[in-house]
């Protein structure tokens, strides 16, 4: 049995990164790039301003001169005649200097009178000019291969009219609950039955994890429903199964998964909860078996699927940020494997506090509904006393930066 840090190499050192696909330049955002990217032209592709004021020769705007006033060039216009000595032109920003101008004097630093310019402070040479290819140069690299996309990357790629980059595909994810008891969410419940709460659990995981989810629906406990749904699934990226691998008498998706020759890479983990955790091949697809109770699947789904899916998409940081926090409730444990404590975090100051979020038995949701975070309690550690020091992976952005 795989412990909770074997079991993630094993699984980050399985799954492929996916192929690359060509999309719109928004549907890029939150996915990775799969070639580096090189700048097409220079930006700025020519020499502008970057004030309002006045294009002139730096060697004639010393304190006290004037220049006679020779045009306008506003933002959008052609820079117009080469600047000729003794002269300025009134220029506004992001407009083209014109040749032979080589620095602008700010609004604020001069003032025209009689049709001259009146420069009143010194001016230093090329002042308020943007110069041509200063932020990027022709050829060059501006982004590497396995960048996220975001707001400054759509900025730059925009900037060089590159509307189709090319990203890593997203996986597909089937997604199967299996169990006689599982009726579908808006279907009439009849006795003993409950609802099917997992199949859109994981369905919501996966989306939060860039990926794209497909839900397969509920097989019941029983060989031939299941084994023609599983191998619908295998048609996917990935297959999430849900609920049937414990060694219950009608725990069938093991062997079904056996039988249609998905190889078991391991069985069950040294964690709590989620220990039947089950991860599986098929040629390349990765097939994650999760126990069915409904907490233990998001847990397992959050530090076994997530992290896959992560780097299938090309993703290079996979892992939640961790915090280091006091515990301020005792938690009892028995060592010998990790435990999954799910918490609330507080900061006090910059002391970064957990409490537990509630009973954690692995049917309760409302107990990770309240986590802010999922506390590593050691495997060799007996139980915690109040005031230990615990690492965190933190679900909610901020408390690792001392917020909240
Ligand atoms: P099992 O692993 O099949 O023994 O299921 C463990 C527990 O999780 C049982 O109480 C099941 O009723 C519950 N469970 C299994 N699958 C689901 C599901 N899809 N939605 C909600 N609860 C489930
Ligand atoms: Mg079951």
């Amino acid at each position: 049995m795989p412990s909770f840090e074997e079991a993630r190499r094993i699984i980050l050192e399985s799954v492929p990164v996916l192929g690359a696909e060509v999309v719109p330049l928004l549907d890029a955002v939150g996915r990775v790039l799969a070639a580096d990217i090189t700048a097409p032209r220079d930006l700025p592709a020519w020499n502008n301003s970057a004030m309002d004021g006045w294009a002139v020769r730096a060697e004639d705007a010393v304190p006290g001169a004037r220049l006679r006033l020779a045009g306008f060039i506003p933002a959008g216009a052609q820079p117009g005649d080469d600047l000729a000595r003794g002269t300025a032109v009134r220029i506004l920003t992001g407009a083209p200097l014109p040749a032979g101008a080589d620095t602008v004097v700010p609004l604020e630093e001069a003032e025209e009178r009689e049709g001259q310019l009146e420069v009143a402070a010194l001016v230093r040479s090329g002042a308020h000019v943007r110069s041509r290819g200063e932020d990027v140069r022709a050829g060059e690299t501006i982004m590497a291969a396995g960048t996220v996309v975001g707001p400054a990357e759509v900025a730059l790629l925009a900037s060089c009219s590159r509307l189709a980059p090319a990203v890593v595909r997203r996986p597909r994810v089937a997604i199967l609950s299996t169990g006689d008891e599982l009726v579908a969410p808006g279907e009439p419940l009849t006795p003993g039955k409950i609802y099917d709460s997992n199949s859109l659990a994981v369905a919501a995981a996966v989306v939060q994890a860039g990926a794209l989810p497909a839900v397969l629906g509920v097989a019941r406990d029983e060989r031939a429903a299941l084994e023609a749904l599983v191998r619908e699934g295998l048609e996917a990226d990935v297959l999430v199964t849900t609920a049937g691998v414990s060694m219950g008498d009608r725990d069938y998706v093991r062997e079904v998964l056996q039988e249609l020759q998905v190889h078991q890479v391991f069985w069950k983990v040294d964690i709590k909860p989620g220990r039947p955790t089950t991860f599986a091949l098929h040629g390349k697809t990765p097939v994650f078996s999760l126990p069915g109770n409904p907490v233990a699947t998001l847990l397992t789904f959050e530090e076994f699927v997530r992290p896959a899916l992560l780097r299938m998409t090309g993703h290079r940081r996979v892992f939640r940020p961790l915090a280091t926090a006091t515990l301020d409730d005792e938690v009892r444990h028995k060592p010998g494997r990790v435990q999954l404590l799910r918490v609330r975090l507080e900061r006090h100051g910059a002391e970064l506090h957990a409490r537990t979020s509630g009973p954690q038995d692995t049917g309760f949701l409302m107990t990770q509904l309240r986590a802010d975070g999922i506390a590593l309690i050691p495997s060799a550690w007996g139980t915690v006393a109040p005031g230990t020091r615990v690492e965190v992976q933190v679900l909610r952005p901020g408390f690792e930066l001392g917020e909240g």
